[in-house]
C-alpha cells in the first residue's frame, strides 16, 4: 500500500525531521485518520491511511529502519512495518499501542472494526491459498551482527498474463472433461497390503480441473496451463541480532494459480558454526590466547577481530601485579550480538587461555633462577616419613585414567555412581 507514497509525505515532514519531529507528527496524523473519527463509508480509506501513517512511524522512528528506508525505500520492508518479518500491525495492536486500551474497551464503540480492513463482523471467506514455499537459509554470523539485504532471483510460476489464468482464448469455453465426468478426480483401486482400497486420484486428461480447452481454444501464451513460469528479483532483509530458527516472510510471493490466493515464500534462518565466535542468545564468546609472560605482566592489544571487523583491544591489568590465570573470563558489557528491535546488545565473553612456553624455550639457570626469586614460593612443605623420589612420564593422558580397571569402564563414570552413596552413608 505504501509503494507508492512516500514516507515522509503521509507523515508530512521534511527529509530532516528530527526523531521528536516524528512522533509529534505521527500523533497528530494518526488522530486526524482514525477511522472513528469518519462516517461508515469513508471507514475502510481512513484504515488504509490510518494503517500507513503507523507504518511510517514504525519506520522513521527507529534509526536503523529510517537508514535502511533512505537508502533502500519500501523494498526493504516488503510490504510490512516490520522489516522482512510477517504480517502488519493488527489495528487492535495499533488502538492499544496509542491509547494504551485493548480493543473496544472505552472508544465509545466501534462497530465492525474487530478484524482487518473494515470486513463487517469477520464474515469475509478466507481464500483458498496456493501453499507456502519454505527453506532453509544459511546466513552467518557476520551477517546477523550487521543486517544484511540478500537480492536473489526467483522463478515462479504467475497466472498467464494473456488468459489471465483462464488457460483458453477469449471466447473460447472450456470442455467438461470426459474421463473424470468433470468431477476433476477418479476413483481408483489400489492394492496395498493384500487389500483392495479405493482412493482418488486427480484426473490426468483434465489435470483435476474438471474441464480443458480443446488444442485449438488453447490459450497460445501457457498453452492452456493458465500459469507461466517467470523470473522475479527479490529482496529479504536480515535483521540484526536475527538467530537460527528467525523466519523471513515473502508475503504472497510462492506460486500463483487461478482463484488462490498465492501464499508466502518462508525462509527459516539457519546459523552455521562460527569458526571464532560462540553464541548464546545475544551474548557471545570466544578463547583468546594470552602468553605466559602476558599473562604475569600484562598486555595492551587487540586480542580478537569482531564480526564487524574491529579490533577488540584488551589492556590488563587495570592494577599492576594483577595476573591472569587460565580460565579466567573477561566479561566485556555490550559486545555482544545486536538485539532485534531494540539499541541494546548482549555482552562478549573472553575466555583466556594462557599459552604456557613450550619445548623450544631454554632458558639459562641464571634467567631460571631469577625468576623462582621474583615469583611467589611454593605453599608450605609437606611433611612425610619415608620419601620415596618417583619416576614419572611427563606426557601423561587422563582418558587412561581408570582404564585398566579388571571391572571395565573407567573410573570417571563410576565417580558420579559412587557419590551419591557416600552421602546417603553419611546421614545415616
Ligand atoms: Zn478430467
Ligand atoms: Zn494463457
Amino acid at each position: 500500500m505504501a509503494e507508492e507514497f512516500d514516507l515522509y509525505e503521509i507523515l508530512s515532514i521534511t527529509r530532516d525531521a528530527s526523531k521528536e519531529d516524528v512522533r509529534k507528527a505521527y500523533r497528530k496524523s494518526a488522530l486526524a485518520s482514525h477511522p472513528d473519527k469518519v462516517p461508515e463509508s469513508e471507514r475502510e480509506e481512513a484504515e488504509i491511511k490510518f494503517k500507513s501513517v503507523q507504518e511510517a512511524y514504525d519506520i522513521l522512528y527507529d534509526d536503523d529502519k529510517r537508514h535502511l528506508y533512505d537508502t533502500h525505500g519500501m523494498s526493504a520492508f516488503n510490504g510490512s512495518g516490520e522489516p522482512g518479518m510477517g504480517a502488519g500491525p493488527d489495528l487492535d495492536d495499533i488502538l492499544e499501542q496509542m491509547f494504551g486500551m485493548g480493543g473496544m474497551g472505552g472508544m465509545g464503540g466501534m462497530p465492525g472494526m474487530g478484524g482487518m480492513g473494515g470486513m463487517p463482523g469477520g464474515q469475509r471467506q478466507k481464500p483458498r491459498r496456493t501453499p507456502n514455499e519454505e527453506q532453509k537459509y544459511e546466513v552467518n554470523l557476520e551477517d546477523l551482527y550487521k543486517g544484511k539485504t540478500v537480492r536473489f532471483a526467483s522463478t515462479k510460476n504467475v497466472l498467464c498474463s494473456l488468459c489471465h489464468g483462464k488457460g483458453g482464448k477469449e471466447r473460447a469455453t472450456a470442455k467438461k472433461c470426459g474421463t473424470c465426468d468433470g468431477h476433476g478426480f477418479r476413483e481408483v483401486l489400489q492394492q496395498m497390503g493384500g487389500f483392495l482400497t479405493q482412493s482418488s486420484v486427480p484426473c490426468t486428461t483434465c489435470s483435476g480441473v474438471g474441464s480443458y480447452f480443446s488444442p485449438k481454444d488453447k490459450c497460445k501464451k501457457c498453452k492452456g496451463k493458465k500459469t507461466t513460469e517467470e523470473k522475479k528479483m527479490l529482496e529479504i532483509w536480515i535483521p540484526r541480532g536475527a538467530r537460527e530458527g528467525d523466519k523471513i516472510i515473502l508475503e504472497g510471493e510462492a506460486d500463483q494459480k487461478p482463484d488462490q490466493e498465492p501464499g508466502d515464500i518462508i525462509f527459516h534462518i539457519v546459523e552455521p558454526e562460527h569458526s571464532t565466535f560462540q553464541r548464546a542468545g545475544a551474548d557471545l564468546t570466544t578463547t583468546i590466547d594470552v602468553t605466559l609472560a602476558e599473562a604475569l605482566t600484562g598486555f595492551s592489544r587487540v586480542v580478537v577481530k569482531h564480526l564487524d571487523g574491529r579490533g577488540i583491544e584488551i589492556s590488563h591489568p587495570k592494577t599492576p601485579g594483577n595476573v591472569l590465570s587460565p580460565g579466567q573470563v573477561l566479561k566485556v558489557p555490550g559486545e555482544g550480538m545486536p538485539i532485534k528491535r531494540s539499541d541494546s546488545r548482549g555482552d562478549l565473553y573472553l575466555v583466556v587461555n594462557v599459552q604456557f612456553p613450550d619445548d623450544k624455550w631454554s632458558p639459562s639457570p641464571a634467567v631460571l633462577e631469577k625468576l623462582r626469586e621474583m615469583l611467589p614460593k611454593p605453599g608450605p612443605h609437606i611433611e612425610a616419613n619415608p620419601v620415596d623420589d618417583v619416576d614419572y612420564d611427563p606426557k601423561g593422558n587422563m582418558e587412561q585414567f581408570g582404564s585398566n580397571d579388571p571391572q571395565g569402564g573407567s573410573a570417571w563414570e563410576d565417580d558420579d555412581d559412587d557419590e551419591p552413596t557416600t552421602a546417603q552413608c553419611a546421614t545415616q
